[in-house]
């Protein structure tokens, strides 16, 4: 399921997520959570950057607050697995027409990347997750994750998506024991979207 609203924090300094990775930790305990998170939206100007208004840069930044917490909690147990799984949104393509050479297999549901642009942020996913022993999904809705994951018994798993298909798919891999690591799009829209490799490369 997609949000209401587009956004694109892609040109964000990272100074920014480093905020929001450190609201992670304050939640709960910070009285004036929202009025916080009001001030980062207005340092950042997240609005002017986005075009978004208040209540939906709330929605967003909180967002990704709660995945980062999540991530935080799940790092541990992600540590231990031995047996992961890598799913990347279908969205991130550099192409989403004839032009990507991906093969689709409908029974898994789930893209073969064929690697036909380097600059494409699938394929370069794919190869860094493959060099660490990854199986690695590039799928198109959050809601057949957790088909595939109980299907191969997977321990471990990374998912790229948008916050709200993580939350819906996150919540299954939760109550299936599963540890998890989300890695929320940074620019949505459903074509062309972006992620950041380097947050990529270090979950991994
Ligand atoms: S590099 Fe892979 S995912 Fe990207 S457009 Fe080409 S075949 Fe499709
Ligand atoms: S932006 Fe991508 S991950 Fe989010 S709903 Fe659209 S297709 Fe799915």
């Amino acid at each position: 399921m997609p949000y209401k609203f587009t956004f694109d924090l892609s040109k964000l300094p990272r100074f920014f997520f480093s905020e929001i990775a450190i609201m992670s930790y304050q939640k709960g305990m910070h009285k004036t959570f929202l009025n916080t998170l009001k001030g980062i939206i207005k340092r950042f100007k997240i609005q002017e950057a986005t075009g978004l208004n208040l209540s939906d840069a709330v929605v967003l930044l909180q967002d990704l607050i709660d995945l980062q917490g999540i991530n935080l909690t799940q790092r541990n147990k992600f540590l231990k697995t031995k047996k992961r799984a890598l799913f990347l949104p279908h969205c991130s393509r550099k192409f989403m027409d004839n032009r990507c050479q991906a093969v689709f297999d409908p029974s898994i549901p789930s893209y073969t990347c064929k690697h036909c642009s380097r600059d494409c942020l699938v394929s370069k996913a794919n190869r860094l997750a493959k060099n660490k022993g990854y199986d690695i999904y590039v799928v198109p809705g959050g809601s057949c994750v957790p088909t595939i994951v109980k299907k191969s018994r997977y321990e471990g798993a990374i998912g790229i998506a948008c916050g709200e298909e993580m939350k819906l798919s996150g919540n299954v891999l939760g109550s299936m024991e599963v540890a998890g690591q989300a890695i929320p799009l940074i620019k949505n829209g459903c074509a062309n979207t972006v992620f950041n490799i380097e947050t990529l490369q270090k979950t991994l």
